[in-house]
């Protein structure tokens, strides 16, 4: 329940009913799409384990790319 200390730079909704994972093709519980990063506007419906994982590679490219933009410095 503590788990809005980090924010997610994925938006999450329910998925319709009757949808299916787009990774495993299990029932897809919800639909994601990631707002930042280089996987802006890219989503899915996914179930719940597939989601986290889609959750933590859109979180780990956000990461990424900030820590680029403030490590790169223009000579
Ligand atoms: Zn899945």
């Amino acid at each position: 329940m503590s788990n809005n200390e980090f924010r997610r730079p994925v938006s999450i909704d329910y998925a319709p009913r009757g949808s299916m994972c787009e990774w495993c093709g299990k029932p897809a519980e919800r639909q994601l799409t990631a707002i930042g990063g280089s996987y802006h506007n890219e989503g899915g419906l996914f179930c719940g384990p597939c989601g986290d994982e889609f959750t933590r590679a859109v979180t780990n490219a956000v990461a990424t790319a900030r820590s680029k933009e403030t490590t790169t410095q223009p000579h």
